[in-house]
């Protein structure tokens, strides 16, 4: 593109000169007489056909987009043979034109490069020094260049004219050469500049719209200019509908901060976001300043704090909550001591002489309850008390009727047949105190729903396959009763601590199964069909 503006531009050039001569030359025939010499005709051919050549090249630039450089070269070589030609018509030494082969080395130079205006300097020069030469010789009289004014300015004088043309030629293609090269690298370096300003530009507006967090500009008066998407989302109003706003009327809770948000700030605020509801924002401002160091605004940086003032709530009130859980663990355990004194002077008044039957009876109650009381707190200190389990290899069919000779002296029992179907041999992983309570509670559980008597039945089996797919050796324990059964609603609640259905119970029995199985690694499975009785299988991870 610039090639050819270059080239226009030359092209134009040459028509001007090619003009100016045209006007000398009809200036100089009107003052001569007797017609016009014949010299003078082809010289104004020549300049009629440089100007149809210049229209050509000029309508061909217009019309085409390649051959630029063709064409170039074309312009030069036209010039050459136009002085050439205009010297040899115009009495070659005594012609006054020979300056003109400028024209071709001042367009080599500018419309090619330095070598090219070289190439052009030294082939004037030959040019220009042959017919002066070739006519000083007398060997261009057949043109009608007669060798007589050339043998009266002398030899020397012929051969200096050489001489001084072909220094003022190079001369003339460095000088131009040099210039012109200067101003191409100073073009290219500017352009380089721009693009990467560019370049700097665009990456900039996707930094600030792509952030993580919300960046929005204000002017000195408050006014919102730049809102990137972050801030769009954040606040759920447009970039168009923020812009030249106050971020006041953005964000309300910020007018107490209007005033000083030139300055570099910090803070919180609450925003009734129209999507999100209630949101906490927080804030940094920086001001910010133009290149003579005036501020001109500040930015704002907006983060949604909602999330993490959320758990920072939670995170305190879970630690609340272990406070608490430890606090009554540890009443719990010191309520237990005096407990058993009581019960156990209780007892011996009981057995003593001195007291009549119907103290006998309260006292007799008084025992019972501190017995539940008892019970209560063991069993919330079962649930309470975090215990890492430790897990060592079990037979299960040898701890299952350990468990059988236990329970046998039971009275919850005593209607129950409480089989023991465990394969022998087979192994389990587990804390054995923390194990034996899972049996226990689920079996009384089972006693307790059958007080007229039937079946409570144990059994295991080794299930190779884990629930996602992935082969992992898992034993499953399941207790099985014929007691009543429960209904769904009930079903879903039973592993709540303190959900109970039976007066005296303590809700808790289901509720430390289920934190000692999971913290085994395992995971528990009911099924109960009301009236016919209730399925617990708890399927516990191999040997790990
Ligand atoms: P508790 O025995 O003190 O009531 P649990 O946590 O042991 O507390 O049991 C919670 C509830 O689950 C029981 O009150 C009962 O309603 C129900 N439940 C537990 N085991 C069985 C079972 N084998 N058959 C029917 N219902 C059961
Ligand atoms: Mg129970």
């Amino acid at each position: 593109m610039d090639e050819k503006r270059r080239l226009v531009w030359f092209i134009f050039f040459r028509v001007v000169v090619v003009t100016v001569l045209l006007v000398t030359a009809i200036i100089l025939n009107l003052e001569a007489e007797g017609g016009i010499h014949p010299s003078q005709v082809t010289v104004l051919r020549l300049i009629f056909a440089t100007y149809f050549f210049s229209l050509g090249s000029y309508l061909f630039i217009r019309f085409t987009t390649s051959y630029t450089l063709f064409l170039t070269y074309l312009q030069i070589i036209w010039d050459i043979i136009f002085v050439t030609l205009l010297l040899l018509v115009t009495g070659g030494i005594a012609s006054p034109y020979s300056f003109l082969y400028f024209l071709s080395i001042i367009n080599a130079s500018i419309l090619l490069a330095r070598r090219e205006a070289y190439y052009t300097a030294s082939l004037c020069g030959i040019l220009y020094g042959a017919i002066l030469d070739f006519q000083y010789f007398g060997k261009l009289a057949a043109l009608g260049l007669s060798p007589v004014p050339a043998r009266q300015y002398g030899s020397k004088f012929v051969f200096s004219t050489i001489f001084l043309n072909f220094g003022a030629f190079y001369l003339t293609a460095f000088l131009t050469g040099y210039l012109s090269e200067r101003a191409r690298k100073s073009e290219s370096a500017l352009e380089k500049k721009a693009i990467d300003l560019d370049e700097l530009e665009r990456l900039n507006r996707s930094i600030v719209s792509n952030l993580g967090s919300g960046l929005l500009t204000v002017t000195n008066e408050g006014r919102i200019r730049v809102f990137n998407r972050y801030a769009q989302q954040l606040t759920g109003i447009s970039h168009e509908d923020a812009y030249d706003r106050l971020l006041s009327e953005i964000i309300p809770a910020m007018e107490k901060y209007a005033d000083r948000i030139l300055s570099p700030q910090a803070g919180e605020v609450e925003y009734l976001s129209s999507h999100a509801g209630k949101i906490v924002i927080g804030f940094k401002s920086v001001p910010f300043n133009d290149v003579e160091g005036n501020r001109i605004g500040a930015i704002v940086n907006l983060l949604d704090l909602t999330l993490i003032k959320q758990m920072e709530i939670e995170l305190k009130k879970a630690d609340r909550l272990a406070a608490i859980g430890e606090l009554s663990a540890r009443i719990a355990h010191e309520i237990r001591n005096p407990l058993a004194a009581i019960s156990g002077s209780v007892q011996l008044i009981v057995q003593g002489d001195s007291v009549s039957n119907d103290d006998k009876r309260l006292l007799t109650i008084a025992v019972r309850e501190t017995d539940r009381l008892n019970a209560l707190i063991s069993d919330f200190l079962a649930y309470a008390r975090p215990a890492v389990p430790h897990k060592v290899a079990v037979d299960l069919n040898g701890f299952v009727a350990d468990i059988q000779t236990f329970l046998a002296t039971d009275h919850r029992f005593g209607q129950i047949a409480l089989l023991n179907e465990c394969p022998p041999g087979m192994t389990v992983y587990v804390d054995r105190d923390q194990f034996r309570q899972v049996l226990l509670n689920l079996l009384v559980n089972a006693a307790e729903e059958m007080p007229s008597g039937g079946t409570v039945r144990l059994s295991a089996s080794l299930d190779r396959l884990g629930k996602d797919g992935s082969e992992q050796a898992f034993t499953r324990i399941v207790v099985e009763d014929s007691g009543s059964g429960m209904d769904p609603a009930i079903m879903a609640r039973i592993f709540e601590p303190f959900f109970t259905t039976k007066e005296g119970g303590t809700g808790l029995g289901l509720a430390t199964v289920y934190r000692i199985v999971e913290s085994h690694g395992g995971t528990m499975h009911v099924e109960s069909t009301p009236g016919a009785g209730t399925r617990f299988a708890i399927s516990l991870p191999g040997e790990a």
